[in-house]
């Protein structure tokens, strides 16, 4: 079964694919050659990944699905929510977001979040969507150069060690997106 993720980052394709069934060959927009901007403007991360299915969906004529992740600050009434990406601006650079996030944290002993991924499918004309969440606090300075984003500042609930210094196999035994992933997985499975 083909079906495509609506991602060109190659690096979140071959982790997606490892972890799908043998039946299902993922396929990127880049092996398809779509260039065009995909709106992602909703105010809620589920909200995001299912206007992306929506823009894309009558464009192929394969199954789909897409993601969309954002680390919600309690302290800061959820941000950067769906603005993770672009939260210190439109560079989308995740040095700057920190800087920001622990900027707008100094002094602040409410230090608890949480990533969210959500997960929008949509196959055989019907729309099942999938989320991961992964509770954690954040840091007060950034620890550990593995992994991207928000990692070096985020500590999963119950373990002493940031995402940045997990491995990615750590990582993935507990993240919210390997949470996300295994529900659509799991969905997959049953439907050969
Ligand atoms: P996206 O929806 O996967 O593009 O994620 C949006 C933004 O959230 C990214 O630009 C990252 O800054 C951040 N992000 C997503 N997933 C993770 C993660 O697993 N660790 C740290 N930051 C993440």
């Amino acid at each position: 079964m083909e079906i495509i993720f609506a991602t060109h980052n190659d690096n979140k394709l071959r982790e997606v694919q490892a972890l799908m069934p043998s039946h299902v060959k993922l396929v990127s927009l880049k092996d398809l050659n779509f260039k065009e901007d995909i709106p992602e403007t909703s105010g809620t991360i589920a909200g995001n990944a299912i206007q992306k299915v929506e823009f894309l969906k009558d464009r192929f004529d394969l199954p789909i699905f897409a993601d969309d992740t954002g680390l919600l600050v309690d302290a800061l009434n959820g941000e950067p929510g769906v603005y993770s990406a672009r939260y210190a601006g439109e560079q989308k650079n995740s040095e700057d977001n920190i800087d920001l996030l622990l900027q707008k944290l100094t002094d602040n002993n409410n230090r608890a979040a949480r990533f969210v991924t959500a997960i929008a499918l949509n196959l055989n004309s019907c729309q099942t969507l999938f989320e991961g969440v992964c509770e954690g606090t954040i840091l007060r300075e950034r620890r550990g150069d593995k992994g991207f984003g928000y990692d070096p500042i985020f500590i999963p609930q119950g373990y002493d060690k940031s995402f940045a210094e997990m491995s990615l196999t750590e990582k993935g035994e507990i993240s919210h997106r390997a949470k996300a992933l295994l529900k659509l997985i799991d969905y997959l499975k049953e439907v050969k």
